[in-house]
C-alpha cells in the first residue's frame, strides 16, 4: 500500500497512510472507483469518518448525535445513555413512578448538556446555546402539549395515563396526538436551532446537527413531563400509581427515557444539519434542507402515529408495542443520520482537496482526537486510524487549525 497518490482526490500521500489525509480515502479499498460511486456510503468500505472502527450502519447513538467526542468519551456517553435508561426502570420496579417519570424525561438532555460542556460545543457562547437549545425548547414542548391538551382534546380523553386505561378507539386522540402535535414540535424544536445555525461562528453542518439534536432532546422531556403532570404530582401528593401497573410503566419509562428522546433528536438534528449544509457558511432553506425536512417530518408522524395508534390499544400490551415501534423508528432514523453526516464530512473534503476553502484543514503540529497521532499538514482525516478531523471536540479544533501560528515557517 506504498500509494503515493491518492487513487480518489490525486493529492500526494505520506509513506505508510492507510487513508488520504485530504478526502478520506482507504487506500486499501481496492475497489473500482465506478463501483464506489454507485453507492457512496460504501466508500472505505463503510468506516464511518466519525469513528472509522464503526461501520456507517450502526444503530449507535452516541457517534451520530455526540459526534464531538472521541476514544473514552464515547464509551462514557454509552454508559451515560444506559444509565439514563436503566436507572428510571429501576425506580419503576421499586414503585417510584414519579420519580422513574422525571429521571426518564432529564436522562438525555442532562447527558447532552455535559458533552455541549466536554467538546466545547458552544464555543465559549454557553448562553445563547444552552439557553436557546435546552430552557427554550423545553419550555416549548411543554407549553406547546399542554395547549393542544386543553384546546384539542376533550377532557375525557386528556394525555397522559387516563388515555391508558379508555377502552374505544377515539380517532380525535389520535389524530391530535399523532398527527398535530409531532408536526408542531418539528416546527417549534427547529426555530432556535436554525437562528443559531445561521450565525458564522455555528455555520458548520456539525453544529447544526448538535442544535438540533439538544433542541429535539430537550422539547422531547418538556412534553414528557406536561404529559404526566398528573402523575408526576405525586412525587409531593400521595404516591400516585402502584407497583401493580409495572410492566405497563416500564414499557411507558423506557420510551420516555431513551426512545422518543433519540427519535425527536435525531429526526431534527437531520433537518437542521440539511439547513447547515456541507460546505462553507449556511445553506439555509434550500433544496438539502426541504429534503432532511421532509425525512424529520415523516420520522415523527410515524412515531407519533405509531404510539397513538398503540396507545388507543391500551394497558401494557398497547405501551410495549408503541415501543417497540418507536425502537424501529429509532434506529432508522439513527442510521439516516449517519449516513448523511458520511456523506456530507467525505463530500466537503473531496471539495477541498480540489481546491475550495475548507476551515478544517490543520496546520503546524496537529493531533488526531481518536488516536493522537500526527496529522499531515492540510489534513482533513488522520492517514492512520481514518477519523475525520472534524470529529473531534472544539477545543482541539481551534488548537490543530491555529498551531504554530507565529512560528517560523
Ligand atoms: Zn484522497
Ligand atoms: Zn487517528
Amino acid at each position: 500500500m506504498n500509494a503515493r497518490t491518492c487513487a480518489r482526490c490525486k493529492s500526494a500521500q505520506p509513506a505508510a497512510a492507510r487513508y488520504c489525509h485530504r478526502c478520506g480515502h482507504d487506500h486499501l479499498d481496492a475497489r473500482p472507483i465506478e463501483d464506489r460511486r454507485r453507492r457512496l456510503r460504501d466508500e472505505r468500505a463503510g468506516a464511518y469518518v466519525v469513528r472509522p472502527k464503526e461501520r456507517v450502519r450502526s444503530i449507535n447513538p452516541v457517534t451520530a448525535l455526540l459526534p464531538l467526542s472521541n476514544a473514552a468519551g464515547v464509551r462514557a456517553y454509552e454508559w451515560a445513555f444506559a444509565a439514563g435508561l436503566v436507572v428510571p426502570l429501576v425506580a419503576v420496579l421499586a414503585g417510584w413512578v414519579p420519580f422513574a417519570l422525571v429521571a426518564a424525561a432529564l436522562a438525555v438532555p442532562a447527558v447532552f448538556t455535559l458533552y455541549l460542556y466536554d467538546v466545547n460545543e458552544w464555543d465559549d457562547q454557553p448562553v445563547p446555546v444552552v439557553l436557546g437549545c435546552i430552557a427554550v425548547a423545553g419550555a416549548l414542548g411543554a407549553v406547546a402539549i399542554r395547549l393542544i391538551d386543553a384546546t384539542l382534546l376533550d377532557a375525557a380523553d386528556k394525555v397522559g395515563l387516563e388515555r391508558l386505561s379508555s377502552d374505544s378507539f377515539d380517532t380525535r386522540t389520535v389524530a391530535v396526538l399523532g398527527v398535530v402535535a409531532p408536526l408542531v414540535a418539528v416546527v417549534l424544536a427547529l426555530a432556535v436551532p436554525l437562528v443559531l445555525a445561521s450565525r458564522p461562528r455555528f455555520d458548520d453542518m456539525i453544529d447544526g446537527l448538535t442544535f438540533g439534536a439538544v433542541a429535539g432532546a430537550a422539547y422531547a422531556a418538556g412534553e414528557t413531563l406536561m404529559m404526566h403532570r398528573g402523575v408526576i404530582d405525586g412525587l409531593v401528593g400521595d404516591g400516585g400509581p402502584g407497583r401493580g401497573d409495572a410492566a405497563l410503566w416500564l414499557s411507558i419509562v423506557a420510551n420516555a427515557a431513551i426512545v422518543k428522546p433519540l427519535v425527536y433528536s435525531t429526526a431534527l438534528a437531520i433537518a437542521a444539519a440539511g439547513f447547515s449544509g456541507i460546505g462553507p457558511g449556511y445553506d439555509g432553506f434550500g433544496r438539502r434542507f426541504a429534503t432532511s425536512l421532509g425525512v424529520a417530518a415523516s420520522a415523527m408522524l410515524a412515531y407519533g402515529l405509531g404510539v397513538a395508534v398503540t396507545g388507543e390499544i391500551g394497558g401494557a400490551p398497547g405501551a410495549a408495542l408503541g415501543l417497540a415501534w418507536g425502537v424501529v423508528v429509532a434506529g432508522g432514523l439513527i442510521v439516516t443520520l449517519r449516513t448523511k453526516l458520511h456523506l456530507g464530512v467525505l463530500e466537503a473534503a473531496l471539495e477541498a482537496a480540489r481546491g475550495r476553502p475548507n476551515r478544517h484543514e490543520v496546520r503546524g503540529e496537529a493531533h488526531c482526537g481518536e488516536c493522537d497521532m500526527f496529522l499531515a499538514p492540510l489534513a482533513l482525516f488522520c492517514s492512520a486510524c481514518g477519523t475525520s478531523v472534524r470529529a473531534t471536540s472544539k477545543r482541539r479544533q481551534h488548537d490543530n487549525v491555529r498551531a504554530n501560528v507565529g512560528a517560523p515557517s
